[in-house]
């Protein structure tokens, strides 16, 4: 039996299922020349040459929405634009996770903020660690399954490609994970390196499984780290009763004009030559490393990281250091006690980093 959108509504926490939200100055469709309803200078600030921040935002501005939406190929009313996707992690749990009863469930070695947010929330945390295998640390769904079944799981994270593991989730194990958690949990896809991966997006498949969201950034790929825009992308219901619990102008107007400056076509054509560079770019790294001295695996990765495992990986971090390389030491990490990620940087930084490792190998 296939589901139905009202099935996912259910998963919200009844105390918020009639929940208005804040209704802001810019929530209601009034018109008007003389806006005096939101207590706003009628002045711009000295520092505001064009003046566009004097006022409140648009809680979700229409072009930005229509690049996004374009851009991810679904509607805009499928999105939800917040601070990064950060934002749309914590808004999932707050929304469908009562405290101390509705878990949410991970997979480590992970991106952190999915455990992060449902502590804050105080949800029981569900874990089903990677499974360590030739083709990589990969994600055991009929594991993934049965705990979100047997302890349940409102929402399950899947990060594909996997930060830092770098492995990736096909199309089909990610249906077949939602089909098995109908009326039990959303599935929700964090695809923030998805640009750096050979495999189609897992908005294909909401159509087919309401119990499914997307997490996609501009803070990646598409190098706007600092302007902070993320989107949830799921069932336009879904969306809605998200943005009722959504922060009233989540959308810094510079960050929005910034965005959809990046979405034009020039701009959107220098990030894709920029993502096939780095596509590029692993896969030298990844042949050179797997080469040096010390090195004891480097994992295949779809993302702009790759991560690597040293036989002495504090000297590692260390050297890299001393040469003014920082990279990420993962060595707290469930499995990853040797571990460090290293993201793929230019051709010279990468060459910074392999100059480093060779050095500290010849010198030891
Ligand atoms: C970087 C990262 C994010 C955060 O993205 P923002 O949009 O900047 O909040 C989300 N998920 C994963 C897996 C990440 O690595």
């Amino acid at each position: 039996m296939s589901a139905s959108v009202q099935d996912v509504l259910a998963l919200l926490r009844p105390d918020l299922q009639s929940f208005a939200g804040y209704s802001s100055a810019r929530s209601t469709a009034l018109q008007g020349d003389v806006w005096l309803n939101a207590n706003e200078s009628a002045w711009a600030n000295p520092a505001d040459a064009s003046g566009s921040s004097r006022r409140y935002p648009d809680p979700q501005p229409p072009a930005l929405l229509q690049a996004l939406a374009g851009l991810y190929g679904v509607s805009p009313q499928q999105l939800l634009v917040g601070r990064g996707s950060d934002e749309a992690i914590d808004l999932l749990v707050r929304a469908f996770c009562r405290p101390g009863v509705d878990a949410v469930l991970a997979t480590p070695p992970v991106f952190g903020m999915y455990a992060v947010c449902a502590r804050l929330q105080g949800a029981p945390l569900l874990e089903v660690p990677l499974v360590d295998s030739p083709a990589g640390l990969q994600v055991d769904l009929d594991a993934v399954i049965a705990t979100a079944r047997g302890q349940g799981a409102r929402l399950v994270f899947l990060c594909s490609p996997s930060n830092p593991a770098g492995s990736e989730i096909s199309a089909a194990d990610i249906a077949r994970t939602a089909q098995a958690l109908q009326g039990q949990a959303v599935v929700v896809v964090d695809e923030a390196y998805i640009e750096y991966s050979g495999q189609p997006s897992a908005t294909a498949l909401l159509a087919h499984y309401p119990n499914l969201a997307v997490l996609r950034t501009l803070s990646k790929a598409h190098a706007l780290a600092a302007a902070r825009v993320g989107s949830l992308i799921a069932a336009p219901e879904i969306i809605a009763a998200l943005r009722r619990c959504q922060a009233p102008y989540p959308v810094p107007q510079p960050c929005a004009e910034l965005a959809v400056a990046a979405l034009q076509p020039a701009a959107l054509a220098a990030t894709r030559a920029r993502i096939d560079d780095v596509v590029r770019e692993r896969a030298r790294l990844s042949d050179a490393l797997a080469g040096v001295d010390g090195v004891r695996q480097v994992y295949p990765s779809a993302g702009n990281y790759l991560l690597v495992r040293f036989d002495d990986a504090q000297g590692a971090f260390d050297a890299l250091l001393a040469a003014g390389v920082v990279v990420r030491d993962q060595r707290a990490a469930p499995q990853l006690g040797d571990a460090l990620r290293i993201s793929i940087g230019s051709t010279d930084e990468n060459q910074r980093v392999l100059a480093a490792l060779s050095a500290w190998r010849a010198a030891a």
